[in-house]
């Protein structure tokens, strides 16, 4: 199955390298002296460029060489449909500036998809225009600080249970709030009676995760609500990963307030891998008034961009947002059509079969039953010292990206596990194998791989001793 990984074991060399000859461009007389630079390029055949690209695309782990089973980042495949439809020239060649009346089309499909995204969040109204997760949190901050402001409501307090994922307390410390851990409870959900403490007339607003970073459900999320609710604050749902609940429950359902939803995850475009993402935000109706603007007017069949708003927090990104990722986003949910229900169904069915499979090698604290990810802990392997780390780098040696590690702090030495509705039967028996070897082999073995595929790295030198340079020599 998935061989891609190994492939990587090949080493390339440089442009500068395959081809030994350069072509010398002078700087143009049209660049200001002493700030042009002459160019060297490699004299390279159209081939060589070519392949020499393909091989080094080929040495990348990606989704479409194989399973990505990194827990809270939803690293699903990507029909090609969608790569089709954000391609169309219509859409790939707009410039931001033009004219209103020339870009109709894409106006429309920006309109449809907030009121799509508003049903399936249960929300009035979306905007498009956050870049990211974290900063659809961010917008989402700032539209509670206004919200609370515009009534007179010094509030200075955000409360955060300790099974949010890590962007939630960042962002309200970034909003200039004071974070109040909510503690949880034996079964992994939030403790209802030390939330009962920590509400008060300083709450500003819950950012609750949930499905919470364990996989798991805040059963009593009414109980939550009202909570805060009747404390004057208001809640804000962390829709990251709402591929777990789509098409079952919605977030206004629940009583939520605010909710930001990550395109690059629920609906295809997988994330990380330094491409961009969408991190649109939906609000209930007190909080519409103070949306980023420009916001999408239709008026009979025309659309237009309406800043004509008083109590805005004002622009959150450049233009709209990322264009080209709300038109994947569309497509997908187009293409499921009335089906995203099936996607949450698939992805809740893949990640318990795998954690019941695999609850049987490692522990999974906090009862069994899961959203769309589960955490297993490989304390149990620190008796003949292995950890979680060594378990991930030698999934590399089976061709399995690694899951997500060290993530969330409540189990101790964390594996992160999240199959995503995309992966079939055959693929989940076949890491779940990987993962049964792996912890009975030889210890020495685990702590020097991966053994096939690049060297492991020493963590902390990589990240604080960067260099991003080919040239090893320049590095040292
Ligand atoms: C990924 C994720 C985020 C942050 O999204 P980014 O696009 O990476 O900023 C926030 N919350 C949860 C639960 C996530 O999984």
């Amino acid at each position: 199955m998935t061989d891609g990984y190994r492939m990587a074991r090949y080493s390339e060399e440089t442009v500068f390298e395959i081809g030994a000859d350069t072509t010398v461009i002078p700087a143009s007389d049209l660049v200001p002296k002493g700030l042009g630079r002459e160019l060297r390029l490699p004299d390279l055949t159209e081939a060589e460029v070519v392949r020499h690209f393909v091989r080094l695309s080929q040495m990348n782990y990606c989704v479409d060489t194989g399973f990505y089973p990194l827990g809270s980042c939803t690293m699903k495949y990507t029909p090609r449909a969608l790569e089709a439809s954000a391609a169309l020239p219509g859409f790939a060649d707009l410039h931001p500036e033009q004219p209103q009346s020339t870009v109709q089309g894409a106006l429309a499909l920006m309109w449809e998809l907030e009121r799509m995204l508003a049903e399936i969040g249960g929300m009035r109204a979306v905007t498009l225009q956050p870049a990211a997760g974290s900063h659809g949190e961010y917008t989402g901050m700032l539209l509670v600080r206004a919200y609370h402001a515009s009534r007179g409501d010094g509030r200075d307090q955000v409360l955060v249970p300790d099974t949010a994922h890590g962007t939630n307390p960042a962002t309200a410390a970034m909003a200039g709030y004071e974070v109040v851990e909510v503690p949880s409870n034996d079964a992994g959900r939030v403790d209802l009676e030390a939330l009962g403490s920590a509400v008060s007339d300083r709450t500003a607003a819950i950012m609750l995760t949930n499905p919470n970073t364990l996989g798991i459900f805040e059963e009593d999320v009414r109980t939550i609500a009202k909570t805060v609710h009747s404390a004057g604050g208001l809640l804000y749902y962390d829709g990251a990963n709402l591929n777990a609940i789509m098409g079952y429950t919605k977030p206004g359902a629940m009583g939520f307030d605010v909710v930001h939803f990550n395109l690059h995850k629920t609906f295809a475009t997988p994330h990380g891998g330094g491409g961009p993402g969408a991190g649109p935000v939906g609000v209930v109706e007190r909080l519409e008034p103070f949306l980023p603007v420009p916001r999408i007017a239709r008026e009979g069949g025309r659309f237009s961009l309406d800043s004509e708003r008083p109590q805005t927090i004002g622009k959150v990104q450049s233009f709209y947002g990322n264009f080209l990722v709300l038109v994947r986003a569309y497509a997908y949910i187009r293409m499921q059509g009335a089906g995203l229900k099936g996607v949450s169904e698939r992805a809740v069915l893949n990640a318990n079969y795998l954690a019941a499979r695999l609850s049987r090698v490692l522990p999974m604290p906090f009862g069994p039953l899961r959203k769309h990810e589960f955490v297993l802990s490989g304390e149990p392997l620190k008796e003949k010292g292995v950890r979680a780390l060594d378990v991930a780098k030698r999934l590399g040696d089976y061709g399995f990206h690694a899951p997500t590690t060290y993530f969330p702090l409540l189990v101790p030495e964390a594996l992160m596990i999240e199959p995503t509705e995309t992966e079939d039967k055959a693929t989940l028996d076949a890491f779940a194998e990987a993962i049964e070897t792996i912890v009975n082999e030889d210890p020495e073995l685990l702590h020097g791989a991966p053994h096939n595929v690049a060297p492991r790295v020493d963590e902390v030198k990589a990240a604080k001793m960067m260099a991003l340079t080919w040239d090893l020599a320049m590095a040292e």
